[in-house]
């Protein structure tokens, strides 16, 4: 196809003309990128597994092709170590008794339970259960639902969500929006933090945003962690939950007023817990991929951009009863691994001051862990990592007037982005669903965690020529489904068009004096005057 002609402003404001780099990003290039990485042969790219390894292999030799050195030494992947860790359900045990006995428990249906202490068995006797509230402490609200409790060695019974406080007029937390405090992975971190045996969230269906079906069976599955080790972790239905409520001398309506008050204190249950959990462990290799792209400006160059895409998917499905049993990911993430190397593609034609790491992590479908790994082990300091661009399941579907993002109103990225989205004569959009906290759900969380700002790409809404298929009824038929392969319905041109609105976007945050800052009051900004030493 043929290059656009552009002029862009290098870092010495000279204008430099040539073909445009943007055009470089295009519906062919991200189909052929995709098809590859979807492709049967790659056998669902699940972590840890050969097909997954083939992946890496062929992430690293494309980013080689376009042109990027490799981000560790002479390569381009970055190994890390992950622990599987299987309960034994027939030969474990869970009880929870109180002052009206013994709850009735049934696995997998009011309770699910699981360990990821790494250890053969765990045997926990008779442990107090603490309800903690919503477990949350958050300087920036002046929150704490701890209050200096001593909950070592205590199993801790945590409500979902954020508090629903609102003072003077104003919603404290995210109001409807969910916050990362809400987000059921910060409770047991915060149960690992205090150095609790165990912790248990009480599932409603207004709190998590979803049926206990869906979370009802983690026990029973292979769980990976790096983040939070306890011997005990659980969901709990709402049902069980009001017997608590009940032996405390409320209902669970009656624990969430009381979650909502400042001055909640954590409270003993009265419940005391017995468990023998066995679990199969194992630890595997596995690798994120990364490549760079050196930026110009002395000054600037030891300053990263990244990309981040995942590269891995759910791998094969041999009970699956049908002739197809691998889950291809072709929406799930081969696409948007295919959009940050058509990125690469376009930056590589420029002269960044700043320099672009592209970074396609795996075991995201695991818990976003390839890129938790990534910023445990950053391959340069953290602190010389200034933003995150992340691209999960974008648009698919064809040419919107919409182009969304969420956190686009968290930071100073977002501005960039609303800028060049509106000199596009196009309308900016953020979170589709706030409620349900998808910015916490992707890999751009674990950067936000530390203090890196991010950007998380979403498809646009207000399609200019109605797509072949209803989105959102193609989201419900094949997401995490062996069917998500590249079909009929795909019209990448919408995705063209993004990418090379985000590229236009990094080149600016590459280039711009100030490195990106969140909005005052965000909830990451403590992180981010501690992670770069500013006020
Ligand atoms: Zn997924």
């Amino acid at each position: 196809m043929l290059y656009r002609l552009a002029c862009v402003a290098t870092a010495s404001f000279v204008l430099a003309c040539g073909p445009d780099p943007a055009a470089r990003i295009t519906a062919d290039g991200l189909r052929a990128d995709a098809a590859a990485l979807s492709a049967d042969s790659m056998q669902g790219r699940g972590t840890g597994t050969a097909g997954g390894d083939r992946a890496a292999a062929y992430i690293a030799r494309r980013f080689e092709e376009i042109g990027l050195a490799p981000a560790a030494g002479d390569s381009y992947l970055l190994p890390f170590e992950l622990t599987g860790m299987k309960k034994d359900a027939a030969a474990s045990s869970l009880t929870m008794r109180g002052p009206g006995g013994a709850l009735p428990l049934r696995n997998d249906e009011t309770i699910t339970y699981w360990s990821t202490a790494g250890k053969d068995v765990v045997d926990l006797r008779n442990v107090p259960i603490v309800f903690v509230g919503y477990g949350v402490e958050a300087p920036e609200y002046g929150w704490d639902d701890f209050k200096g409790a001593d909950v070592r060695g205590k199993v801790l019974l945590f409500l979902n969500n954020d508090p629903p406080v609102e003072e003077n007029g104003q919603a404290l937390f995210g109001g409807a929006a969910r916050t990362y405090y809400g987000r059921w992975p910060y409770k047991f971190e915060q149960a690992a933090k205090h150095g609790a045996a165990g912790a248990i969230v009480i599932h409603t269906t207004a709190s998590a945003s979803y049926p206990f079906s869906v979370v009802g069976n983690t026990g029973s599955r292979e769980n990976w962690d790096r983040s939070y080790q306890l011997d005990l972790l659980a969901w709990m239905d709402s049902t069980t939950s009001e017997r608590i409520a009940a032996a405390m001398g409320t209902t669970l309506t009656g624990l969430f007023d009381l979650a909502a008050q400042r001055s909640f204190r954590p409270r003993d249950t009265r419940y005391r817990l017995t468990a023998h959990i066995k679990t199969a462990v194992r630890t595997i290799q596995t690798q994120n991929v990364a490549g760079v792209l050196r930026g110009s400006d002395a000054a600037l160059a030891d300053q990263y951009v990244v990309f981040t895409g995942h590269y891995d998917h759910l791998g094969m499905n041999p009970s699956a009863g049908g002739v197809d049993t691998i889950f291809n990911g072709a929406w799930d993430n081969a696409v948007g691994v295919a959009a940050i190397m058509s990125t690469a593609e376009a930056f590589v034609a420029t002269k960044p001051r700043r320099s672009i790491m592209f970074v396609a992590v795996t075991a995201e479908e695991a818990g976003t862990l390839g890129s938790a790994a990534f910023v445990e082990h950053p391959p340069v300091p953290l602190k010389q990592i200034v933003a995150d661009f992340n691209v999960d399941m974008p648009q698919i579907f064809g040419v919107t007037r919409d182009v969304a993002a969420i956190g686009l109103e968290t930071n100073t990225i977002g501005d960039t982005f609303r800028a060049v989205v509106e000199e596009h004569g196009l309308r900016a959009a953020g979170d589709p669903d706030p409620t349900a906290g998808h910015f916490y759900r992707s890999d751009q969380v674990s950067f936000a965690k530390v203090g890196i700002p991010a950007l998380y790409l979403q498809a646009g809404t207000d399609y200019v020529e109605p797509p072949a298929v209803d989105p959102k009824a193609y989201e419900e038929a094949h997401y995490h489904q062996v069917s998500d392969e590249i079909g009929s319905a795909w019209n990448l041109l919408g995705l063209e068009r993004d990418m090379r609105i985000v590229f236009e976007t990094a080149l600016r945050v590459a280039n711009a004096d100030a490195q990106p800052r969140w909005t005052p009051g965000n909830e990451f900004e403590e992180e981010w005057k501690v992670l770069y030493g500013k006020q």
